[in-house]
């Protein structure tokens, strides 16, 4: 017997009385019953955006949901800024050039921070500009971008911000921070199995959406927002209800456990994790500090290959983390821990990456990324 533990940055596990609820018996979606499972789970959104603009819901992955902002908010030709560092602000650059729009792109190096100076520079500098997407949580490399100081620093343009693995993991205040589009979905730290996407929107961004000329038909905002606005409020097309019903298990459990706490318990998850990684001789490739509270990154001793770790961790102790992309292929080990994670998954997970590591010939103090993450847990957990 192995047990599996998924320690992804997505797809998360979800917990028993989400997973329930994917069996419950199906209903019509066309009737006030249904709808009111519909709009709790908007409305519960909302709340965990922090926002009170409409909340779009669909069926597909996230980058459906992207598509659909692009698609939403521009015109063919239409200028947008996408602020990148990681793999998932390259899906954008590439996303927005497949639609034919003209791309600026302000590339970092992957984990390191915007700058905001450039980039409010470039708004300035860049005729026909109409939108800036940035990512939140870029899971790519574990950092956590300052969303917030980007929509001051793009101000007159429409903000999008992809918050896939950031909504539910790491603060993020969509009205108070003045972002329009905040696009995220619900295998990350919304404990749920794939396939929903949802998207705010905000007054700025439906004035932007009435004069924007994309083809659009799927994901269009103003056919969703008009079948929410029925008499009995539901989507245009067939939703994933076993989903939804999943999603608002889910949701409740977070506004149960409450926002501030799921957050808190996040930082917590991050500080153990580094220390741990600290503890096992390893350097962080993620930054040691408290925002990077989804996914922690950690930079492989050279001889090292991450892919073959990432097969050994799952072959051998059932520990399913996940290496990385483009220029940190092989070099970097990333752990995931957003969502329905606990201390004692990240104990186990660094437990598992000693062992490995030993395995491919790297000799850590034994117990020593364990005992540096116990150390946290006294200190920070007895009372
Ligand atoms: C996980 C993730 C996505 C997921 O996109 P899918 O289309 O659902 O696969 C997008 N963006 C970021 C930043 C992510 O972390």
């Amino acid at each position: 017997m192995k047990k599996y533990r998924l320690m992804v940055p997505g797809p998360t596990p979800t917990p028993p009385h989400v997973a329930a609820a994917a069996v419950l018996p199906l209903e019509d979606e066309r009737t006030q019953a249904y709808a009111q499972v519909f709009t709790r789970v908007l409305g519960n959104l909302g709340r965990l955006l922090v926002t009170d603009n409409d909340v779009l819901l669909f069926a597909s992955s996230m980058t459906g949901a992207f598509e659909g902002a692009l698609q939403n908010l521009l015109s063919p030709g239409d200028g947008v800024l996408v602020a990148s560092n990681g793999a998932f602000g390259e899906r954008w650059v590439a996303m927005a050039e497949a639609y034919g729009l003209k791309v600026t792109a302000i590339r970092h190096e992957w984990g390191h921070p915007w700058d905001l100076e450039r980039i409010a520079a470039a708004v300035a500098d860049t005729p026909g500009l109409r939108v800036a997407v940035g990512v939140h949580c870029e899971t790519s490399t574990g950092m956590v971008n300052d969303v917030r100081g980007f929509a001051a620093a793009t101000a007159p343009l429409v903000t999008v911000v992809d918050s896939a693995s950031g909504v539910g993991a790491c603060e993020l205040r969509t009205d108070p921070w003045g972002i329009d589009v905040v696009v995220g979905g619900c295998q990350k730290a919304l404990m749920t199995p794939p396939g929903l996407a949802f998207c705010s929107i905000s007054e700025r961004a439906w004035a932007l959406h009435r004069e924007a000329r994309l083809p659009r038909f799927y994901f269009d905002w103003t056919e969703a927002r008009n079948f929410l606005r029925a008499e009995v409020p539901r989507t245009p097309w067939t939703p994933a209800i076993s989903l939804i019903n999943q999603l608002d298990v889910a949701l409740r459990q977070i506004h149960e456990e409450g926002l501030d706490n799921v957050l808190d318990r996040h930082v917590r998850l991050g500080r153990v994790a580094r220390a741990g990684v600290r503890g096992l001789g390893l350097r962080l490739f993620s930054p040691d500090e408290d925002r990077h509270a989804a996914v922690t990154a950690v930079e492989l001793p050279a001889d090292i290959d991450g892919d073959a770790l990432v097969d050994v961790l799952v072959a051998r102790y059932g520990v399913q983390l996940t290496g990385a992309q483009g220029p940190l292929q092989g070099k970097v080990l990333r752990l995931g821990h957003c969502g329905f994670v606990d201390a004692f998954d990240v104990l186990a997970s660094l437990a598992a990456i000693e062992l490995g590591l030993a395995e491919l010939g790297y000799r850590a103090a034994p117990g020593g990324g364990v005992s540096a993450a116990m150390r946290w847990l006294h200190e920070h957990l007895l009372p």
